[in-house]
């Protein structure tokens, strides 16, 4: 009796725990059918279909989003709260963690900048966008045993997540991209690939990434590479857009990493006309683009006044005259993609 009693106990709590498990089971398929309204779940796993970036349907579009200032001097921006507020507040579906390699950076504190980077990725899966992973380095090949050991580690913690993009070298300097660039880029882009066989990579230029047109005819031998355009609309004018103009009908993916509505220098004056002629182009040639950036830093470039200091739930009168416009810009051209 009293065996039979036991094993009575035994079936019912087993079934339970079968009921749990199942119940669990459906709670979490809701959950994902939940985030699949996000613009990760819309889009999916990017990928270049036709030289252009392409959704996980193979529909051509273009992210359009922020970057985040250096990691090392403004790293009180690399969590949830402010992002979730560009998500939300500016549209952006693209965040680009900017971290620094020299200066400080990565080099001398790579747990701390490890970390910084970690905080902004994970924000922005939970929150359901994209984000660029930038060696913000303007000498990768000097450092490239160092870019291999943080790419390794990243690409096995995150690869098999479609919000991650690779920005492998933020800005080369005059450098040859035969020579100095592309064998860097070809051997990251190995370790990389050996974590995470498919999502975008973006490769550096030479001259701070102006030179785009030095790639034709030498690509790197990958599916998902794409070349990094950066200028600023005070400085860069109809020359870079020739040179970018002559890449992209050569079958050239661009990716405007970085752009900025200052001179080179971060400051300057602000060249409406310029800016007009740039955000055309872009749209025009369906590029993506990541505007700097998120600081208070005083300079023109910067979206905060210097007097915000909070970090999110900013008021247009705690914007700078950029941040005001680039805000602007992003809900008009992103606002849809969120409504849908
Ligand atoms: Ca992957």
């Amino acid at each position: 009796m009293g065996l039979y009693r036991q094993k009575f106990i035994k079936l019912f709590v087993f079934t339970l725990f079968v009921i749990l498990l199942s119940c669990s089971d459906s709670e979490g398929i809701n959950e994902n059918e939940n985030s699949d309204n996000t613009i990760v779940g819309k889009l999916g796993q990017l990928s270049i279909q036709n030289t252009k970036l392409a959704d996980k349907n193979g529909n051509p579009i273009a992210l359009r989003g922020m970057s985040l200032f250096w990691s090392q001097w403004a790293p009180n921006y690399y969590n949830t709260e402010t992002i979730q507020w560009l998500r939300d507040d500016w549209k952006c579906t693209v965040i680009r963690a900017a971290m620094g390699v020299e200066s400080g950076g990565y080099l001398e504190n790579s747990d701390l900048e490890y970390y910084r980077v970690k905080a902004a990725v994970d924000a922005c899966i939970e929150l359901g966008i994209y984000v660029i992973i930038d060696w913000h380095d303007h000498h990768g090949e000097d450092h490239l045993e160092s870019a291999k050991v943080f790419f390794n580690k990243i690409s096995a913690e995150y690869g098999n997540y479609p919000n991650i993009i690779y920005e492998i070298y933020n800005e080369p300097l005059d450098v040859s991209w035969k020579e100095v660039i592309k064998p860097y880029a070809e051997e990251i882009i190995t370790t990389i690939r050996k974590n995470d066989p498919n999502n975008l990579i973006i490769v550096g230029t030479p001259n701070w990434s102006q030179d785009v047109n030095d790639v034709l005819n030498n690509t790197i031998d990958d599916d998902n590479v794409a070349y990094s355009l950066h200028f600023y609309t005070g400085t860069h004018r109809e020359w870079l857009r020739t040179k970018a103009a002559q890449a992209i009908a050569g079958g050239i993916l661009l990716f405007v990493s970085e752009w900025g509505l200052s001179e080179a220098s971060g400051n300057g004056n602000i060249d409406i006309t310029e800016t007009n002629l740039w955000t055309d182009f872009m749209e025009g040639n369906n590029l993506s683009w990541c505007n700097w950036s998120i600081t208070n830093k005083d300079e023109i470039s910067a979206i905060l006044l210097p007097s915000t200091t909070s970090l999110s739930g900013w008021k247009e009168n705690e914007l700078s005259e950029a941040g005001k416009i680039i805000r602007d810009y992003l809900i008009k051209m992103n606002n849809d993609l969120f409504d849908q």
